[in-house]
């Protein structure tokens, strides 16, 4: 998809490009690879945003790892978090005694990835990491500690590479900021 497709036009700016995106999925996969040497990790998707980022991230680590997916959201508006996270889909298998690394989109006010470490903790796994491919560090409202982030930006929201919209623009190729004209149409 080149950058003069349709969905293209609804951004404001190009913020990271999928060359840049490669780069960063490679190197990050490369520090994974070394960090858990001889580990079986388990990575788990928070869908959908990271659906994307995950399948990508994956395909660069060379451990044998497993997979697992779950699927949360957050009470409150769209735009303002509560805090309170609910599991809409828990994962398949438990995760005691188990390496997890949670595969986030993007870390904003750092209260959804700060209540699964505690679940994850509570669930008496072995070590708990938080891999990121964005980082908005202005709006942490929380301490949390990002064991890896590809990418810090600026407070603007973000589409693309599988993060949404109103569920859309999650196929774009690359990471814009969405055109605000785009959040006043559908506050309309
Ligand atoms: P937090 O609990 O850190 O405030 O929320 C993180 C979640 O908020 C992300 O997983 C994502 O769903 C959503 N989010 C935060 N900032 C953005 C953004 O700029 N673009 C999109 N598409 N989602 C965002």
């Amino acid at each position: 998809m080149n950058t003069n497709a349709v969905i293209y036009q609804d951004l404001d700016r190009i913020l990271v490009t999928r060359e840049q995106i490669a780069a960063a999925v490679k190197e990050l996969g490369e520090k994974l690879t070394e960090k858990f040497r001889g580990e079986e990790p388990i990575f788990v998707c928070i869908l959908k945003g990271a659906s994307v980022f995950f399948t990508d991230l994956i395909r660069e680590i060379d451990v044998p790892l497993t997979t697992d997916f779950m699927v949360v959201s957050s009470y409150g508006s769209s735009t303002k978090s509560t805090g309170v996270v609910k599991i809409v889909k828990d994962l398949d298998k438990p995760v005691v005694g188990k390496h997890v690394v949670i595969v986030e989109d993007i870390v904003d006010s750092g209260m959804t990835l700060h209540y699964l470490k505690k679940v994850f903790a509570n669930r008496e796994a072995a070590s708990v990491s938080i891999v990121t491919l964005l980082d908005k560090p202005a709006r942490r409202r929380v301490d949390l500690k990002v064991d890896y982030s590809c990418f810090n930006i600026p407070d603007a929201f973000v589409v693309g590479y599988g993060l949404d919209f109103d569920e859309k623009y999650r196929n774009l190729p690359d990471i814009g900021v969405l055109h605000p004209r785009i959040y006043s149409d559908a506050e309309k």
